[in-house]
């Protein structure tokens, strides 16, 4: 058993354990199962899972072994089984004692744990599912061990914070929501709390140390009442900005409005045109004009519902047929048009980063806003109108809005991935783990080793 023992131990990549014997049986669906029955060695069979000093020994062993799925060897699923007692630490009272192969808590063995993590930061979903044999919501309490092992504690991210970012992000169809403290200097996330508002705002500021506070010198965010309100109580020294990528999202809300009203006209039109001229059984004559005016109102409709993407994106990146849609809705669609262009001149607005341009152009685009005669239009016009310092604040410090975008969209992206766990706790860690400087690293390799073909 000598040599097998060496062998086993060097595959699970576990120290200090005995392997006692290795049984092979296959389950129903046909899989092959390696049951490794092992122990701790002598010296370390009562140690605490916590501390990991050795220990009283508190009662005798379980009656029931437990079992800890490791990574599998080739094809085989690999178990390990060992029956478990507990131990009394001095410090940390009674406990399970330590098993040198796994988290305490975890089902699992560490390597196991951490090549999920790896998996999680990398792949989507499914694949990281199928490839480890386990449920999604596994995975998540895979992240959250994994995260705690390379970062047992995150107080450091809330050290020499400057330039931070607080952004609200809503997922389940936008019934819950997410609030998160980006550090704009190094792009990764600080903090994160479920729920949004001014409370737990409040619960990030709060838990800060003066020096803490007092490092921080700008703050982003939407256009919220709470954000400036937090910033002027815990921050006062402190500049106060708006993304400008939140000013560009309120601006195609408000086209959106009005290319929507446009659509909900031409379809009651359809429907008005209908009902004057019901169909008589057979095909309409060519020459019928009844017919062709209510095959002309509903392309205007269809064209008007289609036109959403060719509105909202960036005249640089159009394809040929929404370059097409939006020549056709400049010649039949006047007002429409120049929503388009109001929304598209804020946006240029906004990247410019010469502040005495931009505060002229700023200037212009109130006017011509407030003047559009296109309600939404005027609505968005006293909101940009509010903001007006706080957002010419962003071009003013030069913070600079492709990467909080960037930073912004990856953070919506993990949030999407990461709803499917119902645990908050996890989903957060998953949030933790991908928007940080953490690199997790897969067991057995000390750096990235690529064996050439
Ligand atoms: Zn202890």
């Amino acid at each position: 058993m000598a040599f097998t023992n060496t062998l086993f131990k060097k595959i699970l990549n576990v120290k200090n354990i005995v392997v006692e014997k290795a049984e092979v049986h296959q389950e129903l669906d046909g899989t092959n199962h390696i049951c490794i029955s092992a122990r701790p060695t002598a010296r370390h069979m009562d140690d605490c899972p916590i501390c990991h000093k050795r220990c009283m020994r508190y009662d005798k062993k379980n009656a029931q072994p437990r079992t800890w799925r490791g990574l599998d060897w080739g094809t085989a699923v690999v178990e390990i089984v060992y029956d478990t007692h507990r131990i009394q630490c001095p410090k940390h009272g009674v406990l399970v004692a330590d098993v040198p192969w796994a988290y305490p808590n975890s089902g699992f063995t560490k390597d196991f744990d951490l090549t999920v993590g790896w998996l999680a930061v990398y792949l989507p979903r499914s694949a990281v599912s199928e490839l480890m044999r386990i449920d999604w919501e596994t995975v998540g309490r895979c992240v959250s061990r994994t995260l705690k092992e390379i970062e047992p504690s995150r107080s450091r991210r809330l050290d020499n914070l400057v330039h931070i970012g607080i952004d609200e992000t809503s997922y389940k169809k936008g019934h819950k929501y997410i609030t998160v403290i980006i550090n704009h200097d190094n792009n990764t996330v600080v903090w994160a709390a479920p729920g949004h508002g001014k409370k737990v705002l409040e619960t990030f500021y709060r838990q800060l140390k003066p020096e803490q506070l007092s490092s921080i010198k700008i703050v982003t965010g939407d256009g919220a009442k709470w954000i400036t309100e937090c910033v002027q109580e815990f921050t006062p020294e402190c500049e106060r900005c708006v993304d400008p990528f939140h000013v560009v999202e309120w601006a195609m809300e408000a086209l959106d409005e009005v290319r929507r009203e446009r659509w909900i006209e031409a379809h009651r039109e359809v429907k008005k045109l209908k009902n004057e001229h019901p169909r008589t059984p057979g095909r309409p004559k060519a020459e019928d004009q009844k017919s062709q005016q209510i095959e002309a109102a509903k392309d205007k409709a269809k064209e008007l519902k289609g036109a959403r993407f060719a509105l909202g994106k960036a005249p640089e990146h159009l394809t040929e047929n929404q370059r097409l849609r939006l020549l056709i809705i400049a010649q039949t669609d006047p007002q429409l048009y120049r929503a388009y262009v109001l929304k598209e001149e804020l946006r240029l607005i906004l990247k410019e980063t010469d502040l005495a341009i931009a505060e002229a152009e700023l200037k212009r685009w109130l006017w011509k806003a407030s003047h559009s005669r296109i309600p939404a239009f005027k609505d968005l016009y006293k909101k940009v109108k509010r903001h007006k310092e706080h957002i010419l604040n962003a071009i003013r410090f030069k913070m600079s809005n492709a990467r909080m975008e960037a930073t912004n969209n990856k953070i919506k992206l993990i949030i999407r991935k990461a709803y499917g766990f119902r645990n908050i706790d996890n989903m957060l860690d998953l949030v933790y783990l991908v928007c940080s400087d953490l690199k997790v690293t897969l067991p057995g390799r000390n750096q990235k080793s690529v064996t050439p073909a």
